[in-house]
């Protein structure tokens, strides 16, 4: 063959021995690079190597001249024909692939590159055929496993282009595998994304070393986005030269959206759907960051809701959970967007506001919000109205981290409640003194009972007609070691937020009914013996059975036992304490109503509820008689009680006019300063003890 080459077509110029070398070395090229050369004029073959007839099947007698089209699969013909046509016009050069028959019929897979080359002072194209059957066939098959794996494979060039993938690579992108071949990773990537994914290339590129997996999110041909998860390992030739990237993609949309779900519930309230307490923590902490960096203010409002246990107390916990709802919703509403509004945790609203001009706009705002909350709703059939206490902290002069900004603002929030809650408080440095006595407070009173702390005053009720004492109220003391005495007004709050007030409030109505057998066996007249209840008490479920247990025990007669409930827990809900007291009732035990005036309740909704007393608030007898609106308000009260058959008693009644003025509208009772201080227990037997001789001498 090579003697062809020299005799017939290449005929090196004979005279340079070097040239002979090169020539039998291109020879030997030729032979071992396993690719058959051809050399084509006008569609004819004009040279043909030993190897291209082997791989074809034909002798060069056969092929040389002839068309060289022939072979070529009919439906490919005409592919091959212009690749030479631009190989000749020097257009392109690049390989392609044909199907070629051989002599013996069968059909071969061909991979082929054409060169423009000068034979014999015309223009030529010199191919270079080889038969990649083989590799066919087994890539073939090895699509065939490839396509029954969930995972996609593929196979990019050095630019990232797709050369080889199967088809599930078409599932998880959602291309077609035409669009796929030859595109690059970069038509399904954002940008964020191509940045990562050229870095990951990068690195197995120069390191040589596979990637761990890693996440890439693409974008899905329908505008979807998915989860990947790629495997990329570098493609190189025998002698090592990289020439792409191999790999594996698994589709992790589903896992990813499981990592977010799980993100979401860990940084989110399940109930309102806010930031919960640890992402309010970390918005703040950047917010700080920020504010810090561009010398800005910041504000952190804690928002609390005032009676928020008694709603949810009264009407259940579904109620409850639709009115954290609504609220965390008005919050959200009345806020620009860029504002953070987040859940502590029960009635515990967080809200971050960057960027304010000065505290006149913080002031607004707390205002509007404060207005949004108040707007009544309807829960469980009844209109329902909440009012919220708001403490403000701002950053820098109220507290430099998340910590104290978040302490501060409750801390003015307390302040709030205490100046009657439904306001708004900015933190001040003399708050924080006074809200240590409030943890000291919580603190001791979980002690009180067990350290023998508390104890029981009675104050007398005088009945104006008859001028006996007729009942006594019991009235809760504690003097703690280290706080002194501590005034009710003081610890039951804190007492009925914190549940204390169940086993306290128990340990009273056990005292108070002891005290009242005890006074009857040292041989004084019985009274009436009034106990204050909260809310707290009368929902827990044990209460009923702790009145009878009591009773029993003490051997009081229920009628000597009157319970005091305050106008605002009736008027909460209605519904459900109904029940509770038509229960309390029918163990023969009185019910009275406390601070009556105070409520909003309209006098004839008395009609509905079991009681037998009310007790006229001490604010409007307090100006009696001048005061011309309490005056019509007492006497309204007295009136509307006669009517109904109820014991009216008036309370803190401290001067004579006072009770002149009662006695002459006929009020049934009064409890007040004017007749006797809350007293020890001996005081007070002393005092009754007195009372019922002089009546008995009088008498
Ligand atoms: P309350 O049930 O309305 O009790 C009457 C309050 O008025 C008592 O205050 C009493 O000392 C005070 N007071 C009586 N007469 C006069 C007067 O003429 N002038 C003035 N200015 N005040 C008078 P105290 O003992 O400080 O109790 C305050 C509140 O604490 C009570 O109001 C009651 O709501 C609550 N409380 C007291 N003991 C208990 C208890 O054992 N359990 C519960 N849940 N609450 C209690
Ligand atoms: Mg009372
Ligand atoms: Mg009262």
């Amino acid at each position: 063959m090579a003697d062809k080459i020299k005799t017939n077509h290449l005929k090196p110029p004979a005279s340079a021995a070097i040239n002979h070398d090169l020539a039998s070395l291109a020879k030997d090229i030729i032979a071992s690079a396993g690719v058959g050369i051809y050399i084509v004029q006008d569609t004819r073959f004009v040279y043909v190597s030993e190897l291209y007839q082997k791989l074809t099947g034909y002798t060069d007698q056969e092929l040389l001249g002839d068309n060289s089209l022939k072979n070529i699969h009919a439906d490919d013909r005409e592919k091959v024909r212009q690749q030479a046509i631009k190989c000749l016009k020097k257009e392109s050069f690049e390989p392609y692939e044909y199907r070629f028959t051989r002599k013996d019929g069968e059909l071969r897979y061909i991979l082929e590159t054409v060169t423009p080359i000068m034979f014999k002072g015309k223009r030529a194209t010199l191919g270079s055929f080889m038969d990649i059957t083989e590799r066919k066939i087994m890539e073939e098959k090895y699509r065939g496993i490839l396509e029954n794996i969930q995972e996609a494979y593929f196979e990019v060039d050095l630019n990232g282009h797709c050369i080889f993938f199967n088809d599930s690579l078409c599932r998880i992108t959602g291309y077609p595998r035409e669009e796929l071949s030859g595109a690059s990773y970069k038509n399904i990537t954002d940008e964020e994304n191509s940045r990562i994914v050229f870095q990951a290339f990068h690195k197995v590129f120069k390191t040589g070393q596979p990637t761990e997996g890693f996440d890439w999110r693409i974008k899905r041909k329908d505008g979807t986005q998915s989860y990947i998860e790629a495997s990329v390992s570098l493609q190189k030739t025998a002698s090592g030269k990289p020439v792409g990237f191999k790999g594996i993609i698994r589709d992790i949309t589903e896992r990813k959206n499981i990592e977010q779900e799980l993100q979401h519930l860990a940084t989110h309230d399940t109930l309102t759907g806010l930031p919960n307490r640890l992402m309010v923590g970390q918005l703040l902490d950047h917010a700080i960051q920020s504010a810090h960096r561009y010398n800005r203010q910041l504000a952190v409002f804690f928002v609390d809701l005032d009676r928020f246990k008694t709603v949810n107390d009264s009407l259940g916990h579904d109620a409850g959970d639709r009115l954290l709802k609504e609220v965390a919703a008005r919050l959200r509403q009345s806020l620009r967007h860029v504002d953070v509004v987040g859940r502590l945790g029960g009635d515990e609203f967080i809200i971050l506001i960057e960027d304010f001009q000065d505290v006149k706009q913080l002031e607004i705002l707390a205002h509007k919000i404060l207005a949004t909350v108040m707007q009544p709703m309807f829960l469980l059939g009844e209109e329902c109205r909440v009012t919220a206490s708001i403490g403000i902290s701002v950053f820098p002069q109220h507290g430099r981290d998340e910590q104290s900004l978040m302490k501060n603002a409750d801390i003015a929030m307390y302040f709030a409640k205490e100046e009657g809650k439904n306001n708004f408080q900015f933190y001040s440095e003399n708050m924080h003194a006074m809200s240590s006595a409030r943890l000291a407070i919580e603190t001791n009173l979980r002690h009180a009972i067990e350290r023998n702390e508390l104890y029981l005053n009675y104050q007398a009720q005088l009945d104006f007609r008859t001028n006996e004492i007729a009942g006594v109220e019991a009235l809760l003391r504690w003097n703690n070691r280290y706080l002194g005495l501590v005034t009710p007004t003081q610890f039951i709050p804190i007492a009925e937020e914190t549940g204390l007030i169940v086993p306290i409030g128990r340990w009273v109505l056990r005292t108070a009914c002891m005290q009242n057998v005890a006074w009857q066996k040292q041989g004084l007249p019985p009274v009436s013996m009034a106990v204050n209840l909260s809310l707290r008490q009368l929902m827990d479920e044990t209460f009923l059975q702790d009145v009878r247990d009591i009773l029993e025990e003490t051997g009081l007669a229920p009628q000597l036992l009157e319970l005091e409930i305050t106008e605002n827990m009736v008027m909460h809900s209605p519904a459900r304490l109904i029940p509770v007291l038509t229960k309390i009732k029918a163990l023969g035990v009185r019910l009275a109503i406390d601070d009556f005036g105070t409520g909003y309740s309209s006098l004839a909704q008395l009609k509905n509820f079991p009681i037998d007393s009310i007790k006229v608030d001490r604010s409007f007898i307090r100006n009696l008689p001048q005061d011309r609106d309490n005056k019509a308000i007492t006497e309204a009260i007295i009136n509307m009680g006669r009517s109904l058959n109820l014991t009216v008693i008036a309370e803190g009644v401290e001067t004579k006019e006072q009770e002149r003025f009662l006695r002459r509208k006929v009020c049934d009772e009064m409890q007040g300063f004017y007749f006797s201080k809350p007293l020890e227990p001996e005081q007070f037997a002393e005092l009754l003890r007195q009372y019922s001789l002089s009546r008995k001498s009088e008498s």
